[in-house]
């Protein structure tokens, strides 16, 4: 995988079925502070990061934060699994809007890598159905050209283990971008 070019600002959208390693990624490329994750807001609004039904208010403050923060020019990671369409497009929405570019980061490992690693997930596992739920939307969005005319400014795949960890980003500012 060469080296994948973010420009900063930008939005960089996590996609990829639950258990898929989008967290770990985030974790590793991204600052702490950058990273506006569902599943944390959910734990800070209801106590609980698989609480399902905070997820309309978890969502309501991640794009208000998202908004602040693209507007104020801050580079801003989406960690959710972002596999429907209306998720995707609400999110590059958001980027368009504040004049910035979006950047999807797919994780499209194969099915039985993401179902192993939810299965082994200390603590918190998701029920398997609904793993093998987002695999099959993502698959769609991907086969049926769905997700690359959405107006990414780009995407970038991720399909096996080697690629997430040769992954390989580099930030250029925007301004020498154009
Ligand atoms: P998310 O649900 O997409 O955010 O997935 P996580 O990042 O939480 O990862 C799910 C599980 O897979 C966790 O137990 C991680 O430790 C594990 N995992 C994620 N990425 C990697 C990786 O690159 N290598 C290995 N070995 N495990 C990983
Ligand atoms: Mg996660």
């Amino acid at each position: 995988m060469p080296v994948v070019i973010i420009p900063d600002p930008s939005l960089v959208v996590l996609v990829g079925a639950a258990g898929s390693g989008k967290s770990t990624l985030a974790a590793r490329h991204f600052a702490p502070d950058e990273i506006l994750s569902s599943d944390a807001l959910r734990a800070i609004i209801a106590g609980d990061a698989s609480d399902q039904g905070a997820t309309q208010p978890a969502f309501a403050a991640l794009h208000r934060a998202l908004v602040r923060r693209l507007t104020a020019g801050r580079l801003t990671v989406v960690d959710a699994t972002n596999v429907e369409r209306h998720a995707r497009l609400a999110l590059v929405r958001r980027a368009y809007a504040a004049g910035l570019p979006a950047i999807a980061l797919v994780l499209d490992l194969p099915s039985a890598v993401v179902l192993a690693r939810n299965a082994a997930r200390s603590g918190r596992t998701v029920d398997p159905a609904i793993v093998a739920g987002h695999l099959g939307i993502l698959r769609r969005a991907l086969d049926t050209g769905a997700l690359a005319a959405e107006g990414w400014w780009a995407i970038v795949t991720l399909r096996d283990r080697a690629a997430v960890d040769a992954l390989r980003i580099e930030r250029r500012p925007r301004a020498a971008d154009a």
